[in-house]
C-alpha cells in the first residue's frame, strides 16, 4: 500500500491527533472518527516516497565492477525484505556505460554496466531504485578542461581533495553541478528509468568558494563582493550564508525539474537539505545520514536526527542511514561494529520513526560479521510492520528546534554554547522517560503547536517578533511554556535586544547582565512560609535546602509577585580551603519563575540549567528539570515507566493501534561507544493513557513475542515489561 501526505494534509492529520489525545472523555470524539479523517487527509496523494519501509544502500568503490557479486547482493537484499534501494550511479565515477564527455566511466567497467544489473536484479524483487550520485570531486583531466568548476580557495587556488589528492574539489554552486551533472542525472533517469536520484555531498565541500562564478553570481545577488568573514554574527556572513542556501535550493529545484522531466514519477533527493524550512517546503521523502556515533554521543542521538527532519516533514517518510562500522574521525570505511552497538543505534531510529537504511560501501566484503545482526533487525521490521507504519506521534511536549539560533546565536560568553543547551534538556528529556517531539521555528503554526501541551524553549535565544507572538499566542490558546537563560533575548538575526521578546510571558525583564562563568554558587530550596511546604518542582528533594547553580545566569527584574522555590547564593572562593564559605548565605534573587495563566503554566529559569546539565550531569538539576516540566505540563503524563535503568520511550499512533516504543540505554558504554554487551534491564511498568473511548483489544510485546498481562483502569492500561533487551514495544491495537 501506498500513502503519501502534503504537508497541509500532515497538519490536517496532526491536528486530528491532537484533537484525540487533548479532548477529555464525553466530548470527545471517537477514535475511528479521527481514523476516517486521516484518511480523508491521505486521499488524493501521489507518488511512491511512503511505501518502501526497509532500505539499502549500496555505494560501489571504483574497482568493484568485475570484481563484486550483484547476486550475492540480490540475495542480501531479498533477505533482508528491502523495499527499496539506492544504487551508486555516477558523479566522481560512472558504473554504466555513460555518454557524456569528462564523465569518468569507472577504470574497471569494461562492457560492463553493473548498475544496470543491479537495477534489474531490484526490480525484480519489486524494489524501488533510487540512483546514487556523488558530484563533490572532479579527476585532473576536468580540471584542465574547465578549470572554473573547481572551488576556489580564499587565495584563488583550486582546491585539492583533502582525502585523496589526485581529485579537485568542485564548486557546489557554479556550471559544474548546474549544467554538467544535470546532464548526468538526466541520462542516468532517461537510461533506467529509476524512482530518483540521491546526490551525496551536493552542497559545498572543503570550505567556501571563491571561484569567478561565486564572486559574479553573489555580486548579481547582492551588489556586494564575497565576504571573507566566517563571524556568524556579522551581517555580511549571514547574507552570504543565506544566498549560499537560497543557490543550493534552486540547484535542488533545477535537479528536481530535469529528474521529474524524465521520469514524471522520480524526485531529486539531497542528501542533507540546505536548511529544514526548505525540506519542509520540497521533499518528499528525506534520510538522515547520521550513520553510527562518534566520541562522546549517547544513543540517542539517532533518534533526535529523526525528530529534527520530522519538525518539518510531518509524517512524509524519513529514512536512517546507518553504516555497518565505525564512524570515528579516522575513517576505517571498511569496518565493522559490534552488534550490540548497531542494534541499539537502530532501535533508536526506530522508535523515533525512521525506516531502516543499512549502508554499505564497497560490494567486495573483508569483514562479514555485520551480514546476519543486520538481517536479524531487518526481519523483526518486516514481521512488525504494521505497529512501525506509523500515523502519528502521541507526544505532548515539544522542544523548539531553533536553525537560526543555531546559526547566529554563537552564545553570549566564551563556554556558552546554545547547541549544549538543547543537548542538556534533551537529555533530561529522555532521562524523564518523557515522549517528546521537537517542532520547527519556521512552522509554528496553532495546527502544529496545539497538538502538544508543553512547548519546551531551551535557550532558543534567536526569535522574531512573529515567532515570539506565535509562541504568545499557543498560550492564549492554552498551551504551556518552559524557557530557560537567553530565550528571545536576541532576534533572529542573532541582534541583542533591550529585554526578551517574551518579557510578558516570563513576567520579566532583561536586567542588563549576564554573569558567568560562575564557580561555587548554589540554589537555596525554599519552603512556602504560609503552607510550611516546599512546590512541586522541589518533589524529591527533602532531604536538602541546597543544590548546585548553573555556571552562567542572566540578571531579570520581575514585573509581578511570584513565588520563590527556588533563591540565589552567589558565588564565593573556592580556594583556598579555609575561605570556603558563603559571604551571603541567602538572598531574595528568584532563580525559577513560575505563573499559572489559566490552563498554561509558565516557567522561566534564567540560569543555564540546560547547559550545565550537559556539562555536569548532576542529578538534581535533572530531577528539577523533570519535575519543572511535569509541573508546566499541567496534565496526567500519556506515558508514565517506572523500572530500573535509563530508557528512550516513545509513542505512536497507527491507523487500528498505538504503541510504546522503550528502548534500553542502560550500559556502561551509553556515552561513549561501541557497547560490548546488551544489558537487559527490567521489570518495567507501563502505564498508557488510551485515548478517548477505546478499548485495547489485543495488547502485545512485539520483540518478547507475548501477551503480558494487562489492567485497564477508565482509559488507563498498565502492562508488566518483565525485561527490555535492547528494543521492546508495547502494540495496542484497538
Ligand atoms: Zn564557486
Amino acid at each position: 500500500m501506498t500513502r503519501n501526505l502534503s504537508r497541509r494534509d500532515f497538519l490536517h492529520v496532526t491536528g486530528a491527533a491532537a484533537f484525540v489525545s487533548s479532548r477529555s472523555p464525553g466530548e470527545s470524539p471517537t477514535v475511528s472518527t479521527t481514523i476516517e479523517q486521516s484518511g480523508a487527509a491521505t486521499a488524493g496523494m501521489d507518488g511512491w516516497f511512503d511505501g518502501p519501509m526497509r532500505w539499502v544502500q549500496l555505494t560501489l568503490v571504483e574497482n568493484d565492477p568485475g570484481r563484486f557479486d550483484p547476486q550475492f547482493w540480490l540475495d542480501y537484499f531479498r533477505r533482508l525484505h528491502a523495499d527499496a534501494a539506492t544504487l551508486s550511479a555516477g558523479g566522481i565515477v560512472a558504473y554504466y556505460p555513460t555518454e557524456i564527455p569528462l564523465h569518468h566511466r569507472s577504470a574497471w567497467l569494461g562492457d560492463g554496466d553493473p548498475f544496470g544489473t543491479l537495477v534489474a536484479g531490484c526490480r525484480a524483487l519489486g524494489m524501488r531504485v533510487v540512483a546514487r550520485t556523488d558530484p563533490h570531486a572532479v579527476r585532473d583531466d576536468v580540471r584542465v578542461a574547465h578549470p572554473d568548476w573547481i572551488s576556489t580557495t580564499h587565495d584563488g587556488k583550486p582546491l585539492q581533495h583533502w582525502a585523496n589528492p589526485d581529485l579537485w574539489v568542485t564548486c557546489a554552486l557554479g556550471p559544474y553541478n548546474f549544467d554538467f551533472m544535470d546532464r548526468v542525472h538526466r541520462e542516468i533517469v532517461t537510461k533506467y528509468k529509476v524512482d530518483g536520484v540521491f546526490a551525496n555531498r551536493w552542497a559545498p565541500q572543503g570550505g567556501d568558494c571563491y571561484c569567478i562564478h561565486c564572486e559574479r553570481n553573489f555580486r548579481e545577488a547582492t551588489g556586494a563582493a564575497l565576504p571573507r568573514t566566517t563571524d556568524p554574527r556579522d551581517p555580511a556572513r549571514r547574507q552570504f550564508l543565506e544566498w549560499r542556501k537560497a543557490r543550493l535550493t534552486e540547484l535542488w529545484k533545477k535537479w528536481d525539474a530535469t529528474v521529474r522531466d524524465a521520469n514524471p514519477d522520480a524526485r531529486f533527493i539531497p542528501n542533507g537539505p540546505p536548511d529544514l524550512k526548505t525540506a519542509g517546503e520540497l521533499a518528499a521523502i528525506q534520510f538522515t545520514d547520521n550513520q553510527a556515533r562518534r566520541g562522546v554521543t549517547p544513543p540517542w542521538n539517532n533518534g533526535r536526527r529523526a525528530k529534527e527532519l520530522r519538525s518539518v516533514m510531518g509524517r512524509r517518510p524519513i529514512g536512517g542511514i546507518f553504516s555497518v562500522g565505525l564512524e570515528e574521525p579516522y575513517r576505517w570505511k571498511d569496518s565493522v561494529q559490534s552488534e550490540p552497538e548497531i542494534r541499539l543505534w537502530v532501535a533508536e531510529g526506530t522508535a523515533n520513526g525512521m525506516r531502516p537504511c543499512v549502508t554499505k560501501f564497497s560490494g567486495v566484503l573483508y569483514d562479514r560479521r555485520w551480514l546476519q545482526p543486520v538481517e536479524r533487525l531487518y526481519q523483526w521490521h518486516f514481521e512488525h510492520e504494521r505497529y512501525l507504519r506509523n500515523e502519528a506521534p502521541l507526544a505532548r511536549v515539544a522542544l523548539l528546534h531553533s536553525e537560526q539560533t543555531a546559526a547566529y546565536h554563537p552564545g553570549v560568553a566564551t563556554g556558552d554554547r546554545a547547541e549544549d543547551h538543547m543537548l542538556g534538556m534533551y537529555h533530561a528529556l529522555v532521562e524523564a522517560r518523557i515522549p517528546f517531539e521537537l517542532v520547527h521555528e519556521a512552522l509554528l503554526t496553532p495546527e502544529r503547536l496545539d497538538q502538544f501541551k508543553l512547548l519546551i524553549l531551551a535557550d532558543r535565544a534567536a526569535l522574531s517578533s512573529e515567532q515570539c507572538a506565535a509562541i504568545r499566542g499557543y498560550v492564549g490558546r492554552g498551551g504551556s511554556v518552559l524557557a530557560t537563560f537567553a530565550t528571545s533575548l536576541y532576534d533572529e538575526t542573532g541582534r541583542q535586544r533591550a529585554d526578551f521578546g517574551l518579557a510578558d510571558l516570563f513576567g520579566v525583564s532583561f536586567a542588563g547582565q549576564i554573569q558567568g562563568p560562575m564557580q561555587n554558587s548554589y540554589l537555596t530550596l525554599e519552603t512556602d512560609p504560609e503552607t510550611g511546604r516546599r512546590h512541586p518542582i522541589l518533589e524529591g528533594m527533602d532531604d536538602t535546602s541546597r543544590i548546585i547553580n548553573g555556571v552562567f545566569r542572566i540578571e531579570v527584574r520581575p514585573s509581578q509577585p511570584f513565588p520563590s522555590p527556588v533563591t540565589l547564593i552567589p558565588s564565593y572562593p573556592d580556594l583556598p580551603m579555609e575561605d570556603v564559605y558563603p559571604r551571603v548565605s541567602h538572598t531574595d534573587t528568584r532563580e525559577v519563575y513560575l505563573r499559572t495563566l489559566g490552563n498554561s503554566r509558565i516557567v522561566y529559569i534564567p540560569w543555564d540549567i540546560d547547559r550545565t546539565f550537559w556539562d555536569v550531569m548532576c542529578v538534581d538539576h535533572g530531577r528539577l528539570l523533570r519535575n519543572a516540566i511535569r509541573w508546566a505540563a499541567n496534565e496526567p503524563p500519556l506515558v508514565d515507566v517506572e523500572g530500573p535503568g535509563l530508557l528512550d520511550v516513545t509513542a505512536w499512533r497507527q491507523r487500528d493501534s498505538m504503541t510504546v516504543h522503550l528502548v534500553n540505554l542502560t550500559n556502561p558504554m551509553m556515552m561513549k561507544g561501541p557497547l560490548r554487551e546488551t544489558i537487559p534491564v527490567g521489570p518495567q511498568r507501563v502505564r498508557v493513557r488510551l485515548p478517548p473511548q477505546t478499548r485495547a483489544k489485543r495488547v502485545q510485546l512485539l520483540t518478547a513475542g507475548t501477551s503480558p498481562r494487562v489492567e485497564e483502569s477508565g482509559n488507563m492500561l498498565t502492562v508488566i515489561v518483565p525485561s527490555v533487551d535492547v528494543h521492546e514495544v508495547v502494540a495496542i491495537d484497538f
